[in-house]
C-alpha cells in the first residue's frame, strides 16, 4: 500500500549481531601515525569482546534499511497538535552546518565568535520584534526549559519588590502539562482555573481567583483546543490589577506570526519553541529551544547569557582581527566604518543565573535564525495565515464526521473528538492508529485532557491541498471502516515493521539495545 510496506514485507529483521559470520569485517583501519602504547594491565582488560564480524555491504545495508523505518516529515505527513511537525527548509541545514558556526567552540573568546553571536544578537532582536517582548535569552534548551526560566523571572521580580507572598501560578485546565510542571519546579504553589463553553479560560472563576498571592497566570494563546482567547484583554487587565505577571506559553506561535505581538495583549512573560515555530527539526528527543521573551521591566532578570552590541572602538582586541573580512558584512555593506559594533555575552544585572551550559542550542538558533530571515516579515505572516486557513479546511473536511471540541473557526490547530466513533466501537487511538496503515503519522491523541476521544489535528503551513485532501478522505474513509470492518481499526496497523504495540509497556519498558539471544 505504501512505500513502507514494501520495505517492511522484504525486510531482514535479524539484528546486526545476528549477521555476524566470524572473519568478516567491515573497515581496515589505517596505518597507526602515533607511537604504540602499552596496553593497560591484564585485569584492567575484558577477556573477549563479543562484536559483531560483518562486511561493509551488509553493515550498510542493514542501518541503511533502519534508518528507512523512521517516520519523518520529509517522507510523510506528520499532523501533530500542539507538538507543530513543521517542515525543515534545508536552506536551514546548510547554513547551520557552514564550518564557521559548525566549527567553533563554546569556549572561545568573544572576539573569535563575532559571526555567531551577531546572529544570536540579531535572533534576540527578532524574537523580540515578533513577540513584542524587547528582552530575549536564548539560553534555554527546550520549551518546559523555556518556561520554567520564565517563572523563575516572575518569581525573582516579585522578591525584588519584597512582595514574597506571591507563590501561586493560575493555570487554565486546559494547559500543556509541562506548564503545572514548570510552575511546581520553580518554588510556585499551582491553581487551576476552568475553561468555559467556548473554549476559553471562565473569566469569572479567574477573577475569584486573581488576588495578592498571584505571581503568574500562564496562558496558552492559541489555547491547546486551537483557539484564540476571545477575552485575552480582559484577562491580562484582572491579573494586573491583581498585582501579578501574565506569562503567555507561545511554545506554538504558528497562529500569531505577524498578525499579532503577544507583548500588545498585555503578557509580560513569553517563551518560544523554536523547534515548533521557527522550523527547526525536533522529535525523538533532538535538541530543541525554548527562548524566554520579556517586557523590558523584566530583562534584568533574564538568565546569562545576553548577547550585548556596543561600540567596537571600546575593545581595543577586536580591531586586531579585522583583517577577517567578515566579522561586520551589513555595517560594511553601508558603507560605515568596519566593525563599528562588537559583541559580547553579557550576564544581566539580577540575572536567574544559568539555565544551560554555555550558549544554548547554538545550531539550532542558526537555523531558526535562517528560517525568520529568509522568510521576512511577510512571508512570515502568510506562513501563519497558511497554517490557520489549512487547518480550517481540514476542520471544514471533517466536521460532519467527526465532532469538534468547540465548533468555532480554529487557529493553527483543530480539535477533534472522537466520540461518534467510540460509540460505534473505535476510540481515537483506533484511528490514529489506522492512518499510519495509509502513510500518515497519527495525530496528537487524548489532548488537551478536558476533551474527550481527542484528535488534535496541525497540518502546519507547507502543505499542499492535495496533501491536505488526501488526509480528508482518509479520515473519512477511516470512519467507513468502522460500520463496514471494525477489525481494520482495532488491528492497526497492518502494514508496518511494529505492528499495534502495548501503550504502557513500549514506553516504560523498551528494549533500546542488543541483548544476546539465548
Ligand atoms: C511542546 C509544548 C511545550 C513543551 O515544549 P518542549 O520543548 O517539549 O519542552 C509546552 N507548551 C506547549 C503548548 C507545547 O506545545
Amino acid at each position: 500500500m505504501t512505500a513502507q510496506t514494501t520495505i517492511a514485507g522484504a525486510l531482514d529483521r535479524r539484528l546486526l549481531m545476528d549477521r555476524s559470520v566470524p572473519g568478516r569485517v567491515a573497515l581496515t583501519l589505517p596505518a597507526s601515525d602515533v607511537p604504540l602504547q602499552a596496553a593497560p594491565s591484564a585485569d584492567l582488560l575484558r577477556k573477549g569482546l563479543d562484536l559483531p564480524e560483518i562486511s561493509q555491504l551488509d553493515m550498510v545495508r542493514y542501518f541503511t534499511n533502519l534508518s528507512q523505518l523512521n517516520f519523518s516529515i520529509d517522507t510523510n505527513f506528520y499532523p501533530l497538535g500542539s507538538c507543530t511537525m513543521k517542515y525543515n527548509p534545508k536552506i536551514n541545514d546548510e547554513v547551520a552546518s557552514l564550518p564557521g558556526f559548525r566549527d567553533i567552540h563554546p569556549n572561545q573568546p568573544d572576539e573569535q565568535v563575532q559571526g555567531a553571536l551577531r546572529v544570536m544578537f540579531e535572533l534576540q532582536h527578532a524574537l523580540g520584534e515578533i513577540t513584542g517582548l524587547p528582552g530575549v535569552s536564548l539560553a534555554p534548551l527546550a520549551g518546559a526549559q523555556g518556561e520554567y526560566a520564565g517563572l523563575l523571572i516572575a518569581r525573582a521580580y516579585h522578591e525584588s519588590r519584597g512582595d514574597s507572598a506571591r507563590t501561586v501560578a493560575i493555570i487554565p485546565d486546559s494547559a500543556h502539562g509541562t506548564n503545572p510542571a514548570s510552575a511546581a519546579m520553580a518554588g510556585l504553589e499551582v491553581v487551576t482555573v476552568p475553561s468555559n463553553a467556548q473554549g476559553g479560560v471562565d473569566v469569572d472563576a479567574l477573577r475569584k481567583l486573581a488576588d495578592n498571592r498571584t505571581a503568574v497566570f500562564m496562558l496558552t494563546l492559541p489555547s491547546t483546543l486551537g483557539l484564540f482567547e476571545m477575552n485575552i484583554l480582559e484577562i491580562t487587565k484582572i491579573i494586573h490589577d491583581a498585582g501579578g505577571l501574565v506569562y503567555a506559553d507561545g511554545a506554538n506561535l504558528n497562529a500569531l506570526l505577524g498578525i499579532v505581538k503577544i507583548g500588545e495583549l498585555g503578557f509580560d512573560i513569553c517563551h518560544s519553541n523554536l523547534h515548533k515555530t521557527f522550523s527547526t527539526p525536533h522529535g525523538g528527543g533532538g535538541p530543541g529551544a525554548g527562548p524566554v521573551m520579556v517586557a523590558a521591566r523584566l530583562a534584568e532578570f533574564l538568565p546569562e547569557p545576553v548577547v550585548v552590541r556596543e561600540p567596537a572602538a571600546a575593545k581595543s582586541s577586536l580591531s586586531a582581527t579585522s583583517h577577517h573580512g567578515d566579522a561586520e558584512p551589513v555595517e560594511a555593506h553601508h558603507g560605515a566604518k568596519p566593525y563599528a559594533f562588537a559583541y559580547r555575552l553579557s550576564r544581566p544585572p539580577k540575572s536567574t543565573g544559568k539555565i544551560s551550559g554555555f550558549h544554548g542550542s547554538f545550531s539550532i538558533l542558526v537555523r531558526a535564525y535562517t528560517y525568520i530571515r529568509s522568510m521576512g516579515r511577510d512571508g512570515l505572516r502568510s506562513a501563519a495565515e497558511n497554517a490557520i486557513i489549512n487547518a480550517n479546511y481540514i476542520q471544514a473536511g471533517l466536521k460532519d464526521k467527526y465532532a469538534l471540541a468547540v465548533d468555532r473557526y480554529c487557529m493553527h490547530e483543530t480539535v477533534l473528538s472522537a466520540k461518534r466513533q467510540h460509540a460505534r466501537g473505535a476510540a481515537a487511538l483506533d484511528v490514529a492508529k489506522r492512518l499510519l496503515d495509509y502513510g500518515i503519522h497519527a495525530p496528537t491523541m487524548y489532548f488537551p485532557m478536558i476533551v474527550e476521544q481527542a484528535l488534535m489535528v496541525e497540518p502546519t503551513e507547507s502543505e499542499s491541498k492535495e496533501t491536505l485532501d488526501n488526509f480528508i478522505q482518509v479520515m473519512r474513509q477511516i470512519d467507513d471502516e468502522i460500520d463496514r470492518d471494525p477489525a481494520l481499526l482495532h488491528d492497526a496497523p497492518h502494514d508496518l515493521p511494529v505492528s499495534r504495540m502495548d501503550e504502557a509497556t513500549a514506553a516504560r519498558k523498551p528494549y533500546l539495545r542488543w541483548q544476546k539471544s539465548g
